[in-house]
């Protein structure tokens, strides 16, 4: 019978996880697939910009000089609509038609607006006068060539790109999206939608669980299907699941049965074994290793089990992968109105919701915390850790919690501005 070697604490078993996880290589991709991601590298400016002198508004280029005064008669000699400079300088008494974005003409320092003179024409009378360099944007004022415009490991959301495009940067150097592999093991097993139950089955609600917490990260999530407790059938799954993946995630199979071969097959297939079991509720069966610098992960198979270790283990993992490691969730300082007890004798991570008082964050159990009550997760807005060795907590002692989900925490930060985008 195999039983765990020994089981480590939480803290050491995410140490383990970020130690034996790197960024992955950078790559160069298309705007459209870069947002959501982090740079990889700096950016520099390639030229000034804008790259040339240019009009802010519609009317008239003209010699600052010229127009010193209200009154004066203007000659129209040529246009410089935008994208087609004019062909010809501006000399005294002269204006050129120019519209916003078009090239300042040579001669000219100024640009008078069309509603400060008597309108569109081959001439033009001034009706209000105009100083130097009014409504010249100058070339450079926005970047200058061989600034970093955006630094390494910065998220690109749609500033990012505008700034890059204006640049000439077609494709943005970006840590990509991990590959995640996810498989489900139990003969009990059945695809949700496909068929009624038989006695003894239940549906796989954990591969599409998984996949969407790996996509919700930012990576690239698929499932393999392997629905069966057969050793042959997981090997081969797991073998697949290599070929490709930067991170492997099973569910079920892990634990100390007899029908739990998941380890077993990791290691025949030359996984190497970082840690098998974690002093941690709801989760102890967890399994890490590595296979040629992929992460492989034996999540345990009972749903919110696998569903919390993702969140305490594989998250983080991603997370860094990405170059996102701000990006980790949210903890906060919660408290509990009454005594709660942690009879476990290893850190308990409790699915509570949380509600802001005066007196900080007020956490209250969600209620049974049993590893396969699934509905229990839905109304969970946070984790709250709760030992690791302690026999619990006592009514209004500081607790740490993951917030899971960010809108109840940020509602209370953002209530203000949400009102007035
Ligand atoms: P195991 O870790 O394989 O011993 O499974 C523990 C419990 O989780 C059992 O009740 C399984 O039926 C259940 N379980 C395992 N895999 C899944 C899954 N993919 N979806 C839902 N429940 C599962
Ligand atoms: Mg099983």
């Amino acid at each position: 019978m195999q039983l765990f070697d020994k089981l480590i604490e939480h803290p050491e078993a995410v140490r383990l996880v970020l130690e034996n996880t790197h960024r992955l290589p950078a790559k160069d991709v298309p705007f459209a697939e870069a947002r959501g991601l982090a740079l990889a590298e700096d950016l520099k400016a390639r030229f000034d910009s804008p790259p040339f002198d240019n009009s802010a508004v519609d009317g008239y280029a003209v010699r600052s000089i010229d127009a010193s005064e209200a009154g004066r008669t203007f000659r129209v000699v040529d246009e410089a609509p935008a994208g087609r400079p004019a062909r010809r300088s501006v000399g005294e008494g002269e204006a050129i038609k120019i519209f916003t974005g078009g090239v300042i003409p040579e001669g000219a320092d100024a640009v008078v607006m069309v509603e400060n003179t008597s309108g569109w024409g081959e001439e033009f009378e001034l009706k209000k006068a105009a100083s130097p360099g009014q409504n010249v944007r100058g070339s450079g004022e926005d970047v200058r060539e061989g600034d970093v415009i955006l630094k390494e490991g910065t998220e690109v959301g749609p500033p990012e790109i505008a700034l890059a495009a204006t640049q000439g940067y077609g494709r943005l150097p970006v840590y990509r999206r991990p590959e995640v592999v996810v498989l489900s093991t139990g003969t009990e097993l059945v695809e949700p939608g496909e068929r009624e139950l038989e006695p003894g089955e239940i549906y796989d609600s954990n591969s599409f669980a998984v996949m969407a917490q790996a996509e919700e990260v930012g990576a690239r999530a698929r499932r393999i299907t392997a629905a069966s407790d057969d050793a042959e059938v997981l090997r081969n799954a797991v073998k697949e699941a290599l070929e490709t993946a930067d991170v492997v995630v099973t569910s079920g199979g892990v634990s100390v049965g007899e029908k739990d071969l998941v380890k077993g097959t990791m290691l025949e297939l030359g996984v190497e074994q970082v840690f098998w079991g974690v002093k941690f509720k709801p989760g102890k069966p967890l399994f890490f290793g590595m296979r040629d610098g992929a992460s492989v992960f034996g999540l345990p198979g009972n749903p919110v089990s696998a569903m919390v270790c993702f969140e305490l283990f594989v998250r983080p993992a991603l997370v860094r992968m990405m170059g996102r490691e701000e990006k980790g969730r949210p903890r906060v300082q919660v408290y509990f109105e009454e005594d709660v007890r942690n009879a476990f004798g290893r850190m308990h991570a409790m699915r509570v919701s949380l509600e802001k008082t005066e007196k900080g964050w007020l956490a209250r159990s969600v209620g049974a915390q049993g590893s396969g009550l699934v509905s229990s997760l839905t109304k969970a807005d946070a984790l709250a850790l709760i030992g690791p060795e302690s026999e619990g907590v006592k009514a209004g002692e500081p607790v740490e919690a993951i917030v899971l989900r960010e809108e109840v925490y940020s509602s209370q930060l953002s209530a203000i501005s949400r009102q007035h985008s």
